[in-house]
């Protein structure tokens, strides 16, 4: 990284997927990384600019998940545990043709997050307008998380030889249960996560850092979140983090059972702005991804870490 911050923006119009021919009716905000931009460009009076990424390949897949496992994602009804239907998808033609293209849009927004982590080794910030699929084990879907994009993107840059100490600094509601369990012990990977005790999953994985605020304790969300990310970068020198910036801790996301922590859009500021000053201030690059988040009003959670991001970028 050199020394001048610049963000960089990964998003493509397909990150909108359409899951209704699967009978998904969670409400994921899906529209998100347009509404994130059309308001940078009502701000700012221009258009933003933004990259587009291109798919994880097969291959690329392979670095962190089971080839069964990955096969078994073409059928149809194999849908139903990672969404949590209440029936499966049948497996007839126009299925089989709805998860050719969720699968191609996953692939694709996955590769986003390693699209945006790229370019946050090169300058500093950058920010992937969508994923964040922190659930997803590298041999079974969980969550509504079938590829884990960040563990992917992680494996493939230390591959790749372009970074090698990565932190995961996961504020989602929910526990990343995804990446504590592909990342556990190993001493190149810490996986610090702060959430809802009471939140799913029932059954929480370790993770090299957890904080789990319960409900009695929301008031501390902000103190806790702060020392327990100072304890984990005193123990831990990243060359790179990746910010998995879910917006479900927000008292307006409507999300089903989602009634932990309820945190306003000022405590949701100030909680990312802590966490990009930080690593900012140590000289760590910082990828950020949406991750979870539901309903018409999460959007706004993301829109206010993006634009602190860009006040921090240079022009
Ligand atoms: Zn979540």
């Amino acid at each position: 990284m050199n020394g001048r911050l610049k963000l960089k923006l990964v998003y493509d119009p397909r990150y909108n997927s359409d899951l209704s021919v699967l009978g998904i009716k969670v409400p994921f905000a899906l529209d998100r990384g347009q509404r994130v931009l059309d308001e940078l460009a009502a701000k700012s009076g221009a258009t933003v600019p933004y990259c587009r990424p291109k798919p994880l390949t097969k291959r690329d897949l392979l670095l962190v998940h089971d080839e069964k496992y990955l096969e078994s994602l073409k059928h149809p009804p194999n849908w139903q545990s990672v969404f949590g239907l209440a029936k499966a998808p049948e497996s007839n033609e126009e299925t089989r043709k709805a998860v050719r293209k969720l699968l191609s849009e996953i692939r694709l927004k996955s590769g986003g997050t390693y699209r945006a982590a790229k370019a946050a080794l090169k300058s500093g910030l950058a920010a992937n307008l969508g994923a964040g699929y922190h659930h997803a084990f590298a041999d079974r879907a969980d969550g509504y998380c079938s590829i884990n994009d960040v563990a992917v993107a992680i494996r493939k840059l230390q591959a790749e030889g372009l970074c090698r100490k990565v932190m995961i600094v996961d504020v989602d509601l929910h526990q990343g249960n995804g990446n504590a369990s592909i990342f556990r012990g190993d001493p190149d990977v810490f996986t610090f996560d702060i959430h809802a005790l009471e939140a799913y999953p029932q059954k929480k994985e370790k993770s090299s850092l957890d904080i789990a605020i319960s409900d009695d304790e929301r008031h501390l969300y902000q103190e806790r979140l702060e020392e327990g990310l100072q304890k984990a970068l005193e123990a831990f020198s990243p060359d790179l983090v990746f910010f998995i910036q879910g917006s479900d801790p927000y008292v307006k996301d409507v999300g089903v059972g989602f009634r932990y922590l309820r945190l306003t859009l000022e405590q949701l500021k100030k909680r990312d702005q802590f966490v990009i000053d930080t690593c900012v201030n140590r000289g760590i690059p910082v990828a950020l991804v949406f991750a979870g988040g539901y309903g018409p009003n999460v959007w706004r959670v993301h829109y206010n870490a993006v634009q602190h991001m860009m006040d921090k970028s240079v022009a």
